[in-house]
């Protein structure tokens, strides 16, 4: 299957390590915009399913062999490719994307702190989810392997990545082991400021936030009442609040993967690497 990787991709690559995106220099035309809203709609669905992740780790006491932000990465992959749909895929490939777009414009690695921080680098985590990709399936996902430059010798050990990945979640998530429709879980859209207005829209009319809120309450058999709330929050972030059982999507997030597009497709255009 062909993923509709951008066509600012190959020159995204070529700038690896490189200053933050570039300014715009004219507005991105109707389609331009509709693209980076699906990319950022697939970047917050992926976010939200590594969120979703902790959460099940910590109400469901599920093992972590590892480091947990890996793993909440590993299971947010694991679920998409479990669903075999072309959209999925092309989640995956736009959340690995967007690792790498977010590498280059905060300059993950950059600072000392960033090896010992709880992440581990953006463009380790946009690797980790191609090979996950390329090790679910060879033939399908042998394009975007090649793209990221992944060798064939990595891809082929990447089957054993995906299949460790695949054996350990199943064992603790998997065969309907939690199956439920019992699980409750209440989704609030809260008003957004007026400079956050549009990707809260954009955000919402996605409904990604509403489709993983379902696959909760009918996937998963919590006994705590789960809230899902998206709002402002200062700073373009998501995540798990394991005392109020919240799981949080900040619009700036949604702003953020907005403009990181946009700003990369201003990169691609101008020709310009800084
Ligand atoms: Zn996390």
């Amino acid at each position: 299957m062909r993923l509709a990787l951008s066509l600012f991709f190959a020159a995204t690559l070529a700038v690896f390590g490189c200053g933050a995106v570039a300014a715009q220099d004219q507005p991105p035309s109707k389609a331009e915009q509709a693209d980076s809203r699906r990319f950022a709609a697939h970047n917050s669905l992926f976010v939200l399913y590594h969120e979703v992740a902790h959460l099940l780790f910590d109400q469901l006491s599920v093992p972590v062999l590892g480091r947990e932000e890996d793993a909440a990465d590993n299971m947010a992959s694991w679920l998409l490719l479990k669903k075999r749909s072309k959209e999925a895929d092309q989640a995956l490939a736009d959340a690995a994307q967007g690792w790498v777009l977010s590498g280059v414009a905060y300059d993950s690695g950059g600072m000392e702190s960033d090896f010992y921080a709880a992440h581990s680098l953006d463009k380790q985590r946009a690797f980790q989810i191609v090979c996950l990709m390329v090790g679910s399936d060879q033939k399908a996902f042998r394009s975007i392997a090649n793209q990221y430059r992944i060798d064939r010798d990595r891809q082929d050990s990447c089957q054993v990545d995906f299949d460790t990945v695949a054996r350990s979640f199943e064992a603790v998530l998997g065969g309907g082991k939690y199956k439920t429709d019992g699980t409750s879980v209440t989704v609030t859209y809260h008003p957004a400021e007026e400079d956050l207005q549009a990707a809260a829209d954009a955000f919402r009319s996605s409904g990604v936030f509403d489709q993983v809120a379902q696959e909760l309450r009918t996937k998963y058999k919590l006994r705590r009442h789960v809230r899902f709330n998206a709002r402002s929050c200062g700073e373009a972030n998501a995540y798990y609040d394991p005392e109020s059982l919240e799981v949080i999507f900040c619009y700036e997030l949604m702003q953020d993967y907005m403009d990181l597009y946009t700003g990369a497709l201003a990169e691609s255009g101008s020709g310009k690497t800084k």
